[in-house]
């Protein structure tokens, strides 16, 4: 079994799209209530509450705050599911901390129960009158819950999650490295490369000259939020093609191979250096490794992490001579010991998936940096790292 979600644009009526905001607004209030009283909590006394003290907390608060049961409530409740599954990727390091929601982004809310899809194709929601939805493709397998969303440009989705029987990978034990870069998005160890397509920068320049002209109209005006508009779109139109094309490289590479594995990443650290910055989150990996994972569990493909702080570039794939001097300029290199010409991106895939498979703990702690380095240094006949780590 697996899930699949089915994406489709509704049109709710001026009477439903004020009952929406309601909802948007009661899941982003306890989303931000919550991360605050959580991240309070721990500050004072080290203690982390978690989903199942949320729980119980949100129905005080629904008594102090009336209007939050004008809305359904097992909505209100998966908002509190989604922000312990944010605390849990923060920890797992595959996410920054979790943010407080804000108005102006992208709203949302998840219905889990009690919805369904009528005749004549209109959606029905808890507490609501049926919602118009253009059904652009067959729906298939069981729902399992829809999300609710409106884009900053004023556009209402419904994201329908089922379950269904999904051929698995072919069981080829195709395993592949997969190195994220900047200049290249993705390069696997077989050598593919995917481009970088860089749809932020491209859009800069338009992006620059509206919100010069934004700056310019007067707050409040008519004018100001009809150029607001116009930079949410084009703000919506980078993320949109920027998803189109994650979604195409992560499918195929869910569905070709068995185990993938990949660099985990610190994104808020790399983002803090203020000349790449603009560069990464244009290339928005993050997302790509959440799309990754997820297809994986549809697809029968496994997702591995391999600590940051493992060597992959410096490291010779064939021989594990670390080159010491390799900077982020050099393109190719050639190892002294075993002659082998590398291509750096392919090289370090390749050791990412020649380590996966080793399969050696790396929890945090276990080998520092150095020892590392030293380590695999060490064993520059095997090549695998495998006999050096395990004698340790
Ligand atoms: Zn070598």
């Amino acid at each position: 079994m697996g899930s699949k979600a089915y994406k489709f644009r509704i049109y709710p009526n001026n009477e439903q799209s004020a009952f929406l905001a309601k909802c948007f607004g009661c899941s982003r209030f306890v989303y931000n209530y919550f991360l605050r009283v959580t991240t309070d909590i721990y500050a004072e006394s080290k203690k982390s509450l978690r989903y199942k003290e949320w729980a119980k907390l949100l129905v005080n608060l629904k008594s102090e705050f009336e209007w939050l049961k004008e809305v359904n409530s097992q909505s209100l409740q998966q908002t509190l599911k989604d922000l312990e599954s944010a605390f849990t990727r923060f920890f797992k390091k595959l996410g920054g901390f979790p943010n407080f929601k804000k108005r102006s982004h992208r709203q949302s809310f998840r219905v889990p129960q009690y919805f369904s899809i009528d005749e004549n194709g209109f959606l029905r929601l808890p507490k609501m009158t049926p919602i118009k939805m253009v059904i652009h493709r067959k729906i298939l397998g069981t729902p399992k819950n829809v999300t609710i969303s409106k884009t900053p440009s004023g556009k209402y989705y419904a994201s329908i999650v089922t379950e269904q029987d999904i051929p698995h990978a072919p069981l080829n034990g195709d395993k592949i490295g997969l190195d994220l870069g900047v200049k290249e998005f993705v390069i696997t160890s077989t050598g593919e490369k995917f481009e970088n397509p860089r749809y932020f920068q491209r859009s800069l320049r338009r992006l620059k000259i509206r919100q010069k002209r934004l700056s310019r109209k007067q707050k409040g005006s008519n004018n100001r939020n009809k150029a607001l508009l116009t930079v949410a779109k084009i703000h919506e139109k980078v993320a949109n093609q920027r998803q189109d094309y994650q979604h195409k490289i992560s499918l195929k590479l869910t569905c070709k191979n068995q185990a993938i594995s990949v660099e985990s990443l610190n994104i808020k650290g790399m983002v803090k250096n203020r000349k790449l910055a603009k560069q990464i989150s244009d290339v928005a990996w993050g997302n790509f490794l959440t799309m990754l994972e997820y297809k994986g569990d549809i697809y029968g493909c496994e997702i591995h992490y391999v600590d940051r702080f493992f060597p992959s570039s410096k490291r010779c794939s064939n021989c594990g001579y670390i080159k010491e001097d390799l900077t982020l300029s050099i393109r190719e290199w050639q190892c002294p010991e075993c002659q082998i010409i590398w291509d750096t991106d392919v090289n370090a895939a390749i050791n990412l998936m020649l380590f996966s498979q080793v399969k050696i703990p790396l929890e945090e702690g276990k080998f520092t940096p150095d020892q590392l380095v030293v380590r695999l240094g060490m064993n520059r006949d095997t090549g695998s790292g495998q006999e050096a780590l395990s004698k340790a």
